[in-house]
């Protein structure tokens, strides 16, 4: 209803953007930096850039979300936001008391010019930096990219901040996470544990962003990659990367920094890139994949097998962030279900390739689209030309789905009108699992609400 004047005809657009599929770099920086135990993420602009950040992220996680601002006023637009900046890093450091303070830009301050660098260096010169703690910054202007490039950025930071080569390697990897769930990162450490690969995992939002109700308020809860560990990861064997487009600058830098070799590799999601996920690991661990990992995976072979008849020939529409969708829609090709129409609202050149490489020969006739034009307006078009089974991605598709009555799977960033993302992860075999429930439920839910009555099924 609420979209109900969107039209079919697809006109090319070249500037203008109709509700896109990606939010600002800023809360991407903010989230990657929410994952470094007692960091602090700081927001170098206005207020309400900040307020925006905090508010996408809490209400996605349901959680509270610390953050400090440089509060720029009409006076710091105009003559740049440095004062506030110096003035900012001395009053946290007295009053909040955090290890590290991660400064993020906004368009703001990018577009009046103010050099993160120069500033921070200044802190450091004019003693506003207490002896054992840090300020690290990244660029982060949201006029270019979107959160996943921003996530990106401030991983880089991290590293270049904190990883330190000596000559003695150390028997772990570093595994850099592209921008999934709390509860996907508990999943990942489990499955590391599980193979008996020691690794630091950068960064770490489980026990940040999921932690328990205790009743008291801790403004920095007991999770997050440590300083200690960030600096070993100069020393580590080797790096893996989940998802090019938020793991690959940190993985480079790394490997300029402190010649640690890396891979970059899909996201584990779903069955074909957790076998390339566990191999890798297993790999770059030098150990043997334990016999309770193939027992997960012939769990999800045997759910597959047994519901495929659903799940055969779906028409699907995706919307999301490039390196989660990716490794989704090879899955979702895998159960011979058809994602036929795909947006990313974020840029980069690979994206292309990448579909053509899961889909030209499956479902030839998918069409597919990254960067500002790749808009969920562009997605809508699509579904009306020619409609869809099931619908997956954030939130904002609601009004796509309840509009053209299309099943509904929420996932992706942000979810603020449902919960069980922080919770139940949906990566390895048993994150899997989890999403052809999901899917299921929803194919099964609009069978049984629309079916004819002699259709209608006690077993299904
Ligand atoms: S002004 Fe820029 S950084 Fe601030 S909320 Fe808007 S898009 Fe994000």
């Amino acid at each position: 209803m609420l979209l109900r004047h969107t039209t079919k005809e697809v006109r090319e657009r070249t500037a203008l953007t109709v509700n896109p599929a990606k939010t600002c770099q800023p809360v991407g920086a903010m989230y990657a930096a929410l994952g470094v135990h007692g960091c602090l993420p700081h927001s170098h602009g206005s207020q309400g850039c900040c307020s925006y950040h905090r508010s996408a992220l809490t209400r996605h996680y349901k959680e509270p979300v610390m953050a400090a601002t440089s509060s720029f006023t009409e006076g710091s637009s105009v003559f740049g936001g440095q004062a506030n900046l110096l003035q900012a890093i001395e009053t946290i450091f007295a009053v909040y008391e955090p290890e590290i303070i991660a400064v993020h830009s906004t368009c703001l301050s990018e577009t009046i010019g103010d050099d993160l660098n120069q500033i921070v260096n200044k802190a450091k010169d004019e003693g506003k930096v207490p002896f054992g703690k840090y300020v690290i910054q990244a660029s982060t202007p949201s006029y270019v990219g979107s959160h996943v490039t921003g996530y990106a950025n401030m991983l880089e930071a991290f590293v270049k901040y904190f990883a330190e080569k000596t000559n003695e390697k150390i028997r772990q990897i570093n595994l850099l996470s592209g921008w999934v769930e709390p509860s996907d990162m508990r999943e990942l450490k489990r499955i590391m544990k599980m193979m008996k690969v020691k690794s630091v995992l950068l960064p770490d939002t489980s026990d940040v962003l999921d932690t328990p109700m205790t009743g008291k308020f801790e403004m920095y809860p007991k999770g997050g990659t440590t300083i200690p560990e960030m600096v070993s990861m100069g020393d580590s064997m080797q790096t893996l990367g989940l998802g090019e487009w938020a793991t690959t600058k940190a993985a480079i830098m790394l490997d300029n920094q402190c010649k640690v070799p890396f891979d970059i590799i899909d996201i584990p999601v779903g069955l074909k890139a957790t076998d390339r996920f566990i191999q890798a690991l297993a790999k770059a661990g030098r150990v043997s994949i334990p016999e309770s990992i193939t027992e997960e995976r012939g769990r999800l072979l045997d759910v597959i097998t047994d519901m495929h008849q659903y799940l055969y020939g779906k028409r699907v529409a995706v919307y999301g962030d490039p390196d989660n969708i990716i490794p989704l829609i090879e899955f979702l090709v895998d159960m011979d279900m058809k994602p036929v129409y795909i947006v990313s609202g974020t840029p980069g050149k690979h994206f292309d390739s990448r579909m053509a490489e899961i889909l030209s020969e499956r479902v030839p006739e998918a069409k597919y689209k990254n960067g500002p034009q790749a808009d969920m307006f562009l997605m809508h078009q699509w579904i009306k030309e020619n409609p869809v089974d099931l619908l997956i991605g954030n939130t904002y598709g609601k009004y796509i789905a309840r509009d053209e009555k299309i099943p509904f799977v929420r996932m992706g960033f942000p979810i603020v009108d449902r919960i069980g993302h922080s919770y139940f992860s949906t990566l390895g075999y048993t994150g899997g699992l989890r999403i052809v429930e999901k899917l299921l439920s929803a194919i099964m839910d609009k069978q049984d609400a629309t079916c004819l009555e002699e259709k209608f099924e006690l077993v299904m």
